[in-house]
């Protein structure tokens, strides 16, 4: 199987190349060529299965021939994204994959000055990635009109609905043009996104890549039963082993983002931590320091992780236990990302037990248990 076989064309094949996509992923190879056909989509699947290709590629290749340029405040196309990082990586993939066409894309998104979103949208685009809450604001605003959608994408639907964005989600499927091609990809499907497919697709394809309890095949699990307050001291001794090069550490609490990042900074460990209390300059500036590798650990919050893409990172470590299992899922697929491996590494406390039992259900797993004692 290629992507020339799938139907996709140059010069998007040329950016692929460059990028070194040698094979479409399993859902790239099911969603490319029902997309070009024109039909709706409705992927389960989640981030490291190659969904952002799956959609990207077919919109690209829609969109750039026989171009209709956009009219002014207008897109052509309309993807929506829970957070701000995802619509932010969304719209980075675009151009990666875009670069040797000629659309012009923008993203509208919460936390930051209006005003630049405002201006990239006066003359129209063809791409506009968004944030639900803020497109809202700048349609009602009449900054951005949605009249020329005609294609509509939904990413991370689930999460959305987590996030509370489902209403703002609804609003602005009720204002687009009826004939339009529309996907929603979801990792989950609760009974608001089933109730959001059948208001929002017309007789989707629908394609299910690896159920989320299987991910995790490719990833050696481990736990350290731990008290809180040795957490951060266990954290140290293992930032020794100089193997585990590109590091997240996920935390429940933004404060405690804060705390462990400061703790490893103390002792030498360059860390940066990004959670939603920060602006979104200051949460890029972190995203860039660590996947360029000068910070070796990068501390998050559930939320704040969402839709972050960086390969190779060697190891999770799940400072605490995440309250809904899911998130265990998700944190820990950030490693072992497109085919590699990965370690993922958990500290449980007394009162996370009950946390761990959801984690150990929902993945069909007992996870490995490693004794250990910390020195005094
Ligand atoms: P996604 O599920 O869209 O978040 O993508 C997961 C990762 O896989 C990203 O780092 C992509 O750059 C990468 N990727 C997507 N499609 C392919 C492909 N066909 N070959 C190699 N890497 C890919």
């Amino acid at each position: 199987m290629t992507f020339v076989s799938l139907g996709v064309a140059e010069p998007i094949l040329r950016a692929l190349q460059a990028e070194n996509y040698t094979h479409p992923t399993p859902i790239q190879a099911k969603a490319i060529p029902a997309l070009l056909a024109g039909r709706d989509l409705l992927g389960i699947a989640q981030t490291g299965t190659g969904k952002t290709a799956a959609f990207a590629l077919p919109l690209l290749q829609r969109l750039s021939t026989g171009h209709v340029p956009p009219g002014p405040k207008q897109a052509r196309a309309l993807i929506l994204a829970p957070t701000r990082e995802l619509a932010v990586q969304i719209e980075q993939s675009l151009r990666t994959y875009g670069r040797f066409l000629n659309l012009r894309l923008a993203v509208v998104l919460g936390g930051v000055s209006q005003n630049n979103q405002v201006r990239a949208m006066a003359r129209g685009v063809d791409i506009l990635v968004a944030t639900p809450g803020r497109l809202l604001d700048l349609v009602q605003q009449k900054h951005v009109r949605l009249d020329a959608v005609s294609t509509f994408i939904v990413d991370e639907a689930d999460r959305m609905l987590d996030m509370g964005f489902i209403r703002d989600v609804r609003k602005l499927v009720a204002m687009l043009p009826r004939e339009r091609q529309s996907m929603l990809f979801s990792a989950t499907m609760p009974d608001d996104i089933v109730k959001l497919t059948h208001d929002m697709l017309r007789s989707p394809e629908r394609i299910v890549v690896t159920p989320q309890s299987k991910t995790a095949d490719r990833i050696t699990q481990k736990l350290y039963f731990v008290p809180m307050p040795q957490k951060r001291q266990l954290l140290s001794e293992l930032l020794k082993d100089v193997s585990m090069n590109r590091v997240i550490v996920f935390t429940r609490t933004k404060h405690g983002a804060n705390r462990v990042a400061e703790h490893l900074s103390r002792t030498g460990v360059v860390a940066e931590a990004i959670h939603g209390n920060k602006s979104q300059n200051a949460r890029q500036r972190a995203l860039e320091m660590f996947r360029a590798g000068k910070a070796r650990v990068l501390v998050a919050t559930d939320i704040a992780a969402r839709g972050i893409d960086i390969d190779d990172i060697t190891h999770v470590v799940n400072f605490e236990l995440p309250n809904e299992p899911e998130s265990y899922v998700h944190r820990i697929g950030r490693t072992a990302r497109a085919g590699g491996e990965g370690i993922a590494i958990s500290f449980c406390d007394a009162s996370e037990r009950g946390f761990l039992r959801d984690i150990e259900r929902l993945i069909r797993t007992k996870i490995e248990v490693v004794a250990h004692e910390l020195p005094e």
